[in-house]
């Protein structure tokens, strides 16, 4: 089985890599895929506790795009990290300037709070702010400050500096890295056909046909879609840790099951990537 969606510590995960792999293995996940927001920085530490385990790590992202003034997230499996590394130093400067602005926003309407210091790579998202609310006492749960203050939206929210889809799937592309669109269905800014169109017209390789938040019957529309683009079909749990969840239900290491076999064409398309991206680079 594959999980191809987690996030760790260095982004708004809260098991630590070597934490995540340990786990996975025990819910006998064979390949499992490092999806942090914005950074690749959790790689390593994974890769080196795999190997005690007999599993596969794949290297990966998930971006943060804006279109249709919504944010759309964006996977990236095995990017060249030399090159992918100077845009995403400025996305993360950028995840950082955001996380400034949520805190003055907050302060501004009477909650102050000051953001756990953030090392070297780490992505600083929403549920950071939201874990410092309900620590400095302002908020019972993190739920509770996605709803008063931080939901898309909400008063002290700010969205990603602007970076479209079109911009987003061609670095991934120019980096040997295969984009795929994360959580289709949890998109909040139009028809997902449509915006499906115009992903595939701007290079878009494969789609996460299966997510927690997806229904059955969304899985299996998407799955058609997939087939009449001739796009890849990927999934995962989208794990933030134990018992973290947005939206309330809790989502567990390998729960959708997904076959190791729908890695291999992954992995195919992006070394023919990459033989691209290193010809031009
Ligand atoms: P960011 O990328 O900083 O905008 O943060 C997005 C992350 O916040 C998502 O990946 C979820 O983990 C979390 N999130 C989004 N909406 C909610 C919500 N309503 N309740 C709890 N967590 C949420
Ligand atoms: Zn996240
Ligand atoms: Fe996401
Ligand atoms: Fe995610």
């Amino acid at each position: 089985m594959i999980e191809l969606h987690c996030h760790t510590t260095y982004s708004d995960g809260t098991l630590t890599p070597t934490q995540l792999v340990k786990a996975a293995a025990q819910a006998g996940v064979k390949a499992l895929a490092i999806t942090d927001h914005d950074t690749m920085s959790g790689w390593d530490e994974a890769m080196s506790a795999a190997s005690s385990y007999n599993m596969e790590i794949v290297p990966g992202l998930e971006l943060s795009t804006v279109h249709r003034d919504r944010s759309l997230h964006i996977l990236g499996f095995y990017p060249n990290r030399e090159l992918l590394s100077p845009a995403l130093a400025e996305r993360l400067e950028g995840r950082k300037r955001r996380a400034a602005e949520m805190v003055a926003k907050l302060a501004a309407l009477g909650y102050p709070i000051k953001l756990p210091e953030m090392g070297e790579g780490m992505a600083p998202g929403r549920p950071h702010i939201a874990s410092a609310l309900v620590q400095a006492g302002y908020a019972e749960s993190s739920a509770e400050a996605f709803d008063r203050w931080l939901g898309d939206n909400g008063p002290a929210y700010v969205h990603y500096e602007k970076f479209s889809i079109e911009d987003g799937i061609s670095l991934l592309r120019s980096c040997g890295a295969v984009p795929v669109w994360a959580h289709p269905y949890l998109f909040r800014g139009g028809d997902v056909e449509e915006v499906l169109a115009e992903m595939v017209e701007a290079g878009l390789m494969g789609v996460e046909v299966y997510h927690p938040n997806h229904t059955p019957a969304q899985q299996k529309r998407m799955l058609a879609l997939c087939a009449e683009y001739g796009l890849l079909v990927t999934g995962g749990s989208d794990y933030h840790g134990p018992g973290n969840a947005k939206g309330g239900e809790t989502t567990t290491l390998n729960q959708l099951r997904v076959p190791l076999e729908l890695l291999y064409p992954i992995k195919s398309a992006a070394q023919t990537l990459q033989l691209t991206a290193l010809s031009a680079s």
